[in-house]
């Protein structure tokens, strides 16, 4: 069988008729013509056997959703304006005033930001489990949880959960789950078929990504997906996408289809990177501990190990993300200080494009209470990109050499 990265290059495409070429046509449409009144009586955008409206899908959008569904493995994909909105638009679609949604104490900020800011105002209250234990999830299922939520790995400090036991208790509680899968990019292991050989496959119910970060690859780019395979749970999120007046446009879908044929490549060369610097920095005595999942005695990396190395199927693909805790008696004016000394890390959010960047975060407290396996100190999060990386090595070197005294 043909595999998702050769696919994604040899997909079944329609050109107009006498042009073949490596890149899919853009179209673009707000307005679509109906051919007659009684096309536009009888057509239904839903089961896509017309064009009606720009909002609904063009060639163009679809040709994109269609890649992603072989990308993850599914069979429906919604576009998204961002990653974030695709986050707001499953809990819009999903919950309900009583409703609970269940979220991993190291959830992406601003989805819990969503939560406590907006969610709470409509009567669908949260709570926080811990993703390293699957049982204290399944004590927290109770009679009002709609949704699990659900990051492999999770934000920031990147531990890598059990996701195969989360989901299967989800599944036996019967409550839906949603996982954020932005840091797997289709690369790392399938959201759809977690335990490969097992029927029926066992796999999440939503898999979101951002596009924002190795799909686009060019830091330039702001989409997100949630793809399905379930026509009715697709079916409830792409109303729910409708009626919010959701839409991409098609310029960013054309950059986002571009990226993909080198998604693959991409992901494996950041990959390699940011593990070589990773190890690198484990020798270094001014970090207490280096969080990235493939490394032996990082949080969840025998569960790394299972999902992403298991039974030979899978590559051994990690992001190429990691983070540092500083040494407790380094101050965070030394950590901001070399931070700003570093040449080719630049400082910003985000991750997936050609430069590295680095980015000091403050956990709030009740995360680090939550997280007895993090080192206290000074946390800053790396995300590697194309340059050399014998220059980001000599980078990182000279900025810790200029700003921290050597114990
Ligand atoms: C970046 C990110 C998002 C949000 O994507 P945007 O396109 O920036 O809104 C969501 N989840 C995770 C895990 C992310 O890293």
């Amino acid at each position: 069988m043909t595999t998702p990265r050769t696919q994604l290059i040899h997909h079944r495409y329609e050109p107009p008729a006498g042009f073949s070429a490596p890149q899919p046509g853009v179209h673009k449409a707000s307005t679509v013509f109906f051919s007659s009144v009684e096309a536009l009586r009888s057509i239904r955008w839903k089961d896509r056997s017309a064009y009606t409206y720009g909002l609904h899908g063009t060639p163009t959008t679809y040709t994109l959703e269609e890649r992603l569904c072989t990308l993850e493995g599914g069979r429906y994909c919604v576009l998204t304006p961002s990653g974030l909105s695709a986050i707001t638009l499953v809990f819009l679609a999903m919950l309900r005033t009583g409703d609970e949604v269940l979220l991993p104490w190291n959830t992406y900020s601003p989805a819990v930001a969503f939560a406590q800011q907006e969610l709470l105002r409509w009567g669908i209250t949260h709570q926080f489990y811990d993703p390293l234990r699957p049982e204290d999830l399944a004590q927290r299922i109770r009679a009002s949880t709609r949704l699990v939520w659900i990051e492999a790995a999770g934000s920031v400090t990147l531990e890598f959960p059990d996701l195969p036991a989360l989901v299967r208790i989800c599944l036996d509680a019967g409550v839906r789950c949603a996982l954020d899968d932005t840091w797997s990019a289709g690369q790392a292991y399938a959201p759809f078929d977690l335990l490969p050989g097992t029927t029926p496959a066992l796999g999440v119910d939503i898999a979101l990504s951002a596009l924002t970060k190795y799909h686009s690859g060019g830091g330039d780019i702001l989409m997100g997906s949630l793809i399905t395979v379930d026509a009715d749970l697709h079916e409830r999120l792409s109303l729910c996408h409708m009626r919010l007046g959701l839409g991409v446009g098609a310029n960013d879908v054309e950059a986002v289809l571009r990226g993909l044929p080198t998604l693959a490549v991409r992901y494996a060369a950041q990959d390699e990177a940011a593990r070589t610097l990773a190890v690198w920095c484990q020798s270094r005595p001014e970090f207490a501990q280096v969080l990235h999942p493939a490394l032996p005695g990082s949080p969840g990396h025998a569960h790394w190990l299972a999902l992403c190395h298991g039974n030979g199927s899978r590559a051994g693909r990690a992001a190429g993300l990691f983070a540092v805790v500083f040494r407790a008696d380094i101050p965070q004016a030394s950590v901001d200080a070399f931070c700003n000394a570093l040449q080719y890390f630049r400082i910003g959010y985000s991750w997936g494009g050609p430069v590295s960047l680095v980015m000091p975060y403050d956990l709030p407290p009740e995360r680090r209470q939550s997280s007895p396996h993090l080192a206290s100190g000074c946390l800053v999060r790396f995300a590697i990109g194309f340059e050399d990386v014998a220059d980001l090595q000599a980078d990182l070197s000279r900025a810790l050499g200029q700003c921290l005294q050597p114990r």
